[in-house]
């Protein structure tokens, strides 16, 4: 098998700490020892007028407590997501997903929209996820940028059941919800 190492590129790093992740959210587990195998998930902000985005909130999570998390999907909701994903393979012609790691540009595929292609710089809102694995991306199941349509469209097929399960993980681990650290970066982008 071959092995690409590909460094953290900066649009994973915790904006926060403005360096890689170092812990998972949940265990505390440290992320960056070799073998370690965690996901980065951030969502991300574009504000009218302005040419950067903000990331509204971020965290990283090993794998063992990622499928935890997972656990708290009903089994309908699992298969909707999976439906979901099928039939936009399909509508793009299930074409294999080729990438060339001698050329391959982290920026501009995250640029747009995993599914729909769609550039997020159009958008509003979108969210950035990768898989890692000790100091390195994992390109196997390589980075996406997820738009807002997506964002949406995947919340509704969520049950009511799973997204109480979702929403209680992400405030006990996460916080409060990005309403109220959106009003704060709101605050902080005035005082640039
Ligand atoms: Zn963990």
């Amino acid at each position: 098998m071959d092995d690409y190492f590909v460094d953290i590129p900066e649009q994973f790093y915790s904006d926060s700490e403005g360096k890689p992740f170092e812990k998972c959210v949940v265990c505390g587990k440290n992320l960056l020892e070799e073998g370690t195998q965690y996901v980065i998930e951030k969502a991300m902000k574009n504000y009218e007028g302005y040419t950067f985005s903000s990331t509204v909130f971020e965290y990283a999570m090993c794998l063992d407590c990622y499928q935890e998390m997972q656990k708290g999907m009903s089994e309908e909701s699992m298969q909707n997501l999976q439906k979901y994903y099928m039939n936009i393979m399909a509508e793009r012609g299930n074409e294999p997903m080729m990438i060339n790691l001698q050329t391959f540009d982290l920026k501009q595929w995250l640029s747009k929209c995993f599914f729909k292609e769609t550039p997020v710089k159009e958008m509003k809102e979108y969210q950035l996820i990768g898989q890692f694995n000790g100091n390195h991306l994992v390109m196997n199941t390589p980075p996406m940028a997820i738009g807002e349509e997506v964002m949406e469209e995947m919340a509704d097929l969520l049950s009511e059941k799973t997204r109480g399960e979702m929403d209680r993980f992400r405030e006990q681990f996460l916080g409060p919800p990005p309403e109220i650290e959106e009003l704060i970066y709101g605050r902080k982008l005035l005082l640039l």
